[in-house]
């Protein structure tokens, strides 16, 4: 009930009970009054009764005096008394005129009826005195007639007085209780309405505004804080105070919503800076696998409960491979064909769920994690795959990031496909279109590059090459030489580097090779592009020789002569009947390997 109800109560019953015990006072006033009339009465009538006593008392006496002594004033005072008794007679019509009981008007008449037997004894004895008859007018007052009859006046005042007083007291009784039990009523509502009063104002003030208020204060000040853990208690009461609860309530609500949404905001705001730095490094990334590493160290930080994996596409878009790994991935193979993936085939993110109806890629296992699958695209060309995995199965962690892995895909597609285009554009400059080997220019900085270890340097040219040319068509000359170029790349391995120095024309570069391991590695070199049979479309076209010339430094001359040196070993060799190895540093001396 609401406080402004129960005061509005507590009042009304105040004003009622104070009507009801002022009502009260007025009734005792009046009973008071009424039983001051009664006790008016009651001596209105007992000095009435006294004064008809004493009056036919003193009356007979002054007759008797008379009648005894003569003196006129004697006669005077009973004469007097006379008019004293119309008085009374006067006094006996108002005391009926009073609620006198029919029982006292009787003693009334019969005090009227003994006086005027009295009067009527008394005044013939007077006048029987005044005639002379002293002696006749003595024994009539004096005898036992006139005895009788004042005995019977008194006894029937007597009467009369104990009449009226039995009735006045009854009276006198009967208004004075009614006065008490109207005073201790109204005496009672009061002190009932006083303790309703208080009892009110001390459960408004201490139960239903203080105590609440003391907790309400705690709470307030803690929310003061930004203490939003702290609990409002729920108050149903539908009162200023439940409201005011209430106001709290939604206070703190307020409070922990505008935490929370900070939280995220800080979140997201972390989030977008770290991606923001990923970004920044992938496009400063070089090589492949530095942008792997980029992607592999932030990834983690960025989506910390997303596991992942970066493939790359080869170059003939059949498969991919695993380029960088974050969080270690459970579910998804580190190599697979293309075709295994459905966001590839879409072209479009893919989700793959074994709880759901959609289909899942084929490069997953049979495990039930959610895994998202994003195309690496740069302008319409694929170029990788990034993969995301849930790691706690029941934070729907990808649907809350998609945007960003989205986003983020999309960068590293664009810097992967960047490298890749670099990667290419640094081809077509250091390395030949037709037989994929490095060009004359790689030759000039490897030359340029290298330091005082030994080097030595195969100049090697293809025998009467124009003849393939005239014979078979350009086509199958273009075949040759990469047949030539692939089985020196195969013999060189990782012992060097096999360049195209122009035309029919190659050189190989062989680091920490003494001349004469050089001679030995030509010859082999020569022996093995010399027992090669060709074809090409299906036709013979024979076997190639090569001549070879080899020069070494810093042993036989400086690097930069090493060109000038080998190619004159090699002309020796061209002019000593082709298909040969010479040494530049026997030229001269002679020294001549022939096939
Ligand atoms: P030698 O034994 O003296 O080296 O005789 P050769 O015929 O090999 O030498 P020459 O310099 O007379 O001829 C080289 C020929 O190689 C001329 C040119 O048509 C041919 N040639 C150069 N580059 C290419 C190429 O890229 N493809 C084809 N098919 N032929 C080329
Ligand atoms: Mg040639
Ligand atoms: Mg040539």
């Amino acid at each position: 009930m609401r406080i402004s109800t129960i005061t509005n109560w507590a009042y009304g019953i105040t004003v009622a009970l104070t009507v009801l015990s002022g009502t009260a006072f007025i009734l005792s006033a009046r009973s008071a009054e009424q039983e001051r009339r009664a006790v008016e009465e009651h001596l209105a009538l007992d000095d009435l009764g006294e004064e008809l006593a004493l009056g036919a008392e003193e009356r007979s006496d002054e007759a008797r005096l008379y009648v005894m002594r003569g003196e006129e004033r004697h006669l005077d005072a009973f004469r007097g008394r006379e008019d004293e008794e119309r008085r009374h007679e006067a006094a006996i019509r108002g005391v009926r005129a009073l609620e006198a009981s029919p029982a006292e008007l009787a003693a009334l008449e019969e005090i009227e009826a003994h006086a005027e037997a009295l009067d009527k004894i008394e005044s013939p004895a007077v006048a029987a005195y005044q005639a002379g008859d002293k002696a006749g007018a003595q024994s009539t007052l004096f005898g036992p007639a006139h005895e009788r009859q004042q005995t019977a006046l008194l006894e029937a005042v007597t009467r009369f007085r104990q009449l009226a007083t039995a009735r006045t007291g009854a009276a006198l009784d009967a208004a004075k209780s009614r006065s008490d039990w109207f005073g201790i009523a109204a005496k009672t509502m009061l002190g009932f309405t006083a303790a309703l009063f208080l009892g009110v104002l001390y459960f408004v003030l201490k139960r239903r505004v203080a105590t609440p208020l003391t907790r309400m204060t705690g709470i307030v000040t803690r929310l003061a804080r930004q203490d939003y853990a702290v609990e409002v208690p729920t108050d149903r009461r539908r009162d200023e105070i439940g409201e005011m609860n209430e106001a709290i309530q939604i206070f703190r609500d307020n409070g922990l919503e505008r935490d929370r949404l900070d939280a995220e905001r800080r979140r997201d705001q972390q989030t977008k800076d770290l991606i923001l730095q990923m970004l920044h490094r992938l496009q400063a990334c070089q090589a492949q696998a530095e942008l792997a590493e980029v992607v592999s160290r932030f990834a983690p930080q960025i989506f910390p409960d997303l596991a992942g994996h970066l493939y790359v596409l080869n170059d003939s878009r059949t498969a991919l491979s695993l380029a960088g790994t974050w969080l270690e991935p459970r579910h998804s193979a580190a190599a697979f064909e293309s075709s295994a993936c459905w966001a590839l085939r879409r072209g479009r993110p893919h989700v793959s769920n074994r709880g759901q109806s959609d289909v899942v890629c084929q490069h997953l296992d049979e495990g039930e994690a959610t895994g998202l699958c994003v195309p690496l695209t740069a302008q319409g060309d694929t170029v990788g795959l990034l993969y995301f995995e849930e790691r706690a199965g029941d934070v729907p962690a990808i649907e809350a990031s998609r945007l960003y892995l989205e986003l983020i895909a999309e960068n590293i597609g664009l810097a992967l496909a960047n490298l890749k285009l670099r990667e290419r554009l640094t081809n077509l400059a250091l390395r030949d279109a037709l037989t994929g080997l490095l060009n004359r220019r790689s030759l000039d900085e490897a030359l340029n590059r290298s330091g005082g270890e030994p080097l030595c340097l195969l100049m090697i040219d293809i025998d009467h090459f124009k003849r393939f040319n005239d014979e078979f068509g350009h086509d199958a000359g273009d075949v040759v030489m990469q047949y030539v170029a692939q089985i020196m790349v195969d013999a060189v391995e990782t012992r060097g580097n096999v360049y195209r120095f122009g035309g029919e024309e190659f050189t190989v570069l062989l680091p920490g090779l003494s001349e004469r391991a050089a001679v030995d590695f030509a010859e082999r070199l020569r022996e093995r592009i010399g027992s090669t049979p060709l074809t090409h479309r299906g036709r013979i076209l024979g076997t190639v020789s090569v001549s070879i010339g080899v020069a070494e430094a810093p042993r036989h001359g400086p690097v930069p002569t090493l060109l000038t040196r080998a190619d004159a070993a090699l002309l020796e060799a061209k002019a000593g009947g082709r298909n040969r190895t010479v040494a530049a540093s026997g030229i001269g001396a002679g020294v001549r390997l022939e096939g």
